[in-house]
């Protein structure tokens, strides 16, 4: 092989230090971009290069170059969406990864890469209390994870039916049912938009205050009509954090022999703390789960997992036997049989990294506390006059109102005024959405370095913020 013009090491370490020097100026560091995407788009706008730059100079000018529209995402103060804060250890992990060049297609090719997937799988069903005998597939997030587990879904309750969907597709075959809470997550829909089941051809069920799933509307639902059916649920609403009632939901849908779906994307990890597992208790009786790696697992972008508690309509559903790649013997287990891409990035070991660095304990810890700091920001913003939480604060999601004794427009107006208030401020982050129609301040508090000092400080920000915006 030829010796490449530079040196490997130091293009690495450079790279190292650049990294290291990045997330040393996140405490302190304004909690939003200095550019916006035009500005951005302005500044790397370029012509097509037609020759090459040296090694060292790329990777000086990229990190130069994207400063500006960097946002501090892995800093303590930033709460906005539902966003992991990329733990170093999982980014270490994740440099490795890209350094070792594994494809993760099949265990033939990299027995690292599939045997670490399989051990990090077991792990993970371990602490998220799911059937052992489930399959995991390494996805980019929980986005794919919904799309991978609908289509085992899809698949599983058409074969009852006597319809192969892998081999002759939707055309033709029998209607499939799908019920849905009214509070799902945006990208379910998009998932059964990809699988021919249509994002507006579901039956939508009501839900309570907190957007959890009524068991009665979910009953008459399911009970309406006969054939395939799929109901999906949720671990963790995003604006309030609440949970569907696995309980009863769970054991009356499978005895109306629908398949169950449960989007978890965050909050399936509540299992993993004795002090919020009750919330999803009963959850380990459906048949599939979405969860994601760069979420509560704070693993780098991008990672996601869809477990699928049988193994062989997940198969059935992602694979196309190809006969250039090798046969699988029994116990042997190869990526790429459980997501939809052949080659990919080697997941796992970012997965193995987090887990084996936190254990049981160290999860356990990180999810109470999160949940401990938005109890606490809560508690301090509804003190305030003309501030209300307007979700039960049961997990890591704080849902605030301002100018909550207004009328509606009112409300809003204020509310998206103090949203644009605080983000042009900088000391933390957090966006804004719309719960039961009204305009709400979203507070996620799931970056692992988030500790007392960043919710104190983000909550007298948000309080400076409302006494200006208040007049
Ligand atoms: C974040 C989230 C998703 C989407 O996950 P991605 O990792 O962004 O693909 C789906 N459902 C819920 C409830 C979420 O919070």
């Amino acid at each position: 092989m030829p010796k490449p013009p530079f040196d490997q090491a130091e293009l690495f370490a450079d790279a190292a230090r650049r990294a290291a020097s990045f997330r040393e100026t996140l405490p302190n560091r304004l909690q939003r971009p200095l550019a916006d995407y035009a500005g951005m788009l302005r500044r790397l706008a370029a012509p097509t290069p037609e020759t090459g730059l040296p090694a060292d100079e790329v990777i000086a000018v990229l990190d130069a170059q994207m400063q500006p529209g960097l946002h501090a995402m892995a800093g303590g103060r930033f709460f906005g969406w539902v966003i992991g804060a990329s733990h170093p250890v999982g980014v270490a992990a994740d440099w490795l990864t890209s350094a070792w060049g594994q494809n993760a297609g099949n265990h033939q090719a990299s027995p690292a890469a599939a045997a670490v997937e399989t051990v990090a799988a077991g792990w993970l069903l371990d602490l998220l209390g799911l059937p052992r005998e489930a399959s995991v597939g390494f996805v980019t997030g929980a986005t794919v994870a919904n799309f991978v587990c609908l289509a085992a879904a899809r698949s599983e309750v058409l074969r009852r039916v006597g319809w192969d969907v892998e081999a002759d597709g939707l055309f033709g075959a029998p209607p499939i049912k799908v019920v849905i809470g009214d509070d799902a997550h945006t990208t379910v829909f998009s998932a059964l938009q990809l699988l021919g089941l249509g994002h507006d051809r579901v039956v939508r069920v009501a839900t309570d205050p907190q957007g959890r799933i009524e068991a009665e509307a979910f009953a008459v639902a399911l009970k309406a009509g006969e054939g395939p059916a799929i109901a999906v649920l949720q671990a963790g609403q995003i604006n309030t954090g609440a949970s569907d009632p696995f309980r009863r939901l769970i054991p009356f849908a499978h005895r109306h022999g629908a398949w169950v779906h449960v989007d978890g994307a965050f909050g399936l990890w509540a299992r993993a703390s004795t002090q919020t597992a009750q919330q999803v208790d009963g959850v380990d009786e459906a048949d599939s789960w979405a969860t994601d790696g760069h979420k509560w697992l704070q693993t780098p972008y991008d990672c996601g997992y869809a477990i699928i508690r049988h193994g062989k309509a997940h198969r059935r559903a992602m694979t196309a036997a190809a006969s250039y790649l090798p046969e699988v013997a029994d116990g042997e287990r190869d990526p790429s049989h459980f997501v939809p891409e052949l080659s990919r990035r080697a997941r796992g070991f970012a997965s193995w990294a987090m887990i084996r660095h936190l254990g049981r304990s160290g999860i356990a810890a990180m999810v109470a506390r999160h949940c401990a700091l938005a109890r606490r920001m809560a508690e301090r913003l509804q003190a305030e006059p003309g501030i209300a939480i307007v979700n039960q604060v049961c997990l890591n999601q704080v849902a605030v109102r301002f100018g909550s004794d207004l009328p509606m427009a009112e409300g809003d107006a204020l509310t998206q005024a103090v949203i644009a208030r605080l983000q042009a401020d900088g000391t933390c982050f957090a966006g804004g959405a719309k719960w039961r129609g009204l305009a709400i301040m979203r507070l996620s508090v799931i970056s692992c370095a988030t500790d007392d000092e960043d919710a104190d400080a983000a909550v007298a920000a948000i309080l400076c913020a409302w006494r200006a915006c208040r007049g």
